[in-house]
């Protein structure tokens, strides 16, 4: 046999033991829908029923501003004029109404946190820190702004909430984010928090988050920060974080998230003007 039929013979060989490889491990191992968990039956990463869901979110209009969850300038809660974040807006990947409600849309959105946050294989913290790396270069780039003076940190998970799951989604999601966008990484934060945020009431947050986020121990704070949060109900940690950082030498906060709440019309607070990138 001549030596271009031997390297013929071996290429169909090695793509036939690949291929059967691949089969046995997808046998093994099905894939599996990274919001409802659910078996999958296409080489996919949502379900056909989470798709069209996942596809509605990402397109909703705020009903005050009018623009997307990427692009909302209104403010949440905690963030008014004078905030830490100022004029900046916070990007998401989509709105939530509240907990608990019926609308299939928000509990898609609120499922999808749930993984990221509880689930141990991580498609889910992969899955939004794509989603995530693509709006914040889109917002990079439509600003015209380079991402070489910024770095991305997050709100670190309390010591007890680590211990419970096993990790900090936060960071894991920031790795990744650093990973698609060559965003540099750096962690900034402690979080000597007691209690979870989820069942305080909103002065509650806020009092219990401003307590909570410190500087970490020999930390140098440059440059401009991205911070990374699952979720963005009033504001009160990205409030704290950007407020910690500021205080510390950062200059710019840009945060975003993978949901935020939807404002109401008549609890309106006037949108900012500006956008993010806007320097005081
Ligand atoms: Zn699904
Ligand atoms: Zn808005």
């Amino acid at each position: 046999m001549t030596k271009k039929g031997k390297n013929r013979k071996g290429f169909f060989l090695f793509n036939a033991v690949f291929s059967l490889v691949s089969y046995v491990i997808r046998l093994l191992f099905p894939p599996k829908c990274v919001i409802c968990n659910n078996m999958l039956l296409k080489e996919n990463e949502l379900c056909e029923t989470c798709l069209p869901l996942w596809e509605s979110a990402r397109r909703a209009k705020c009903p005050v501003c009018h623009k997307t969850a990427r692009a909302c300038i209104c403010r949440t809660f905690h963030m008014t004029d004078t905030d830490s974040v100022g004029d900046r807006s916070i990007s998401a990947l989509g709105f939530y109404k509240k907990f608990g409600s019926d609308d299939p849309v928000d509990r898609l959105v609120l499922r999808l946190v749930t993984a990221v946050k509880t689930r141990e294989e991580k498609s889910a913290i992969r899955f939004c820190a794509r989603e995530l790396s693509h709006e914040i270069l889109k917002t990079f780039i439509l600003d015209g702004r380079s991402t070489a003076d910024w770095r991305i940190t997050f709100p670190p998970r309390s010591k007890k909430r680590v211990r419970k799951y096993g990790f900090d989604h936060g960071k894991e999601l920031c790795k990744y984010i650093s990973k698609y966008t060559g965003i540099r990484y750096q962690q900034t934060l402690t979080n000597s928090a007691v209690l979870s945020q989820k069942h305080l009431n909103s002065l509650e947050r806020k009092k219990n988050a401003d307590s909570s986020y410190r500087i970490r121990k020999k930390t140098k704070i440059e440059g401009n920060y991205i911070v990374v949060d699952d979720i963005v109900t009033t504001g009160a940690t990205i409030n704290a974080v950007a407020s910690a950082l500021k205080s510390a030498g950062a200059g710019s906060v840009y945060p975003v998230c993978i949901a935020k709440t939807k404002k109401k019309k008549r609890r309106l607070r006037r949108p900012a003007e500006r956008p993010w990138f806007t320097a005081k």
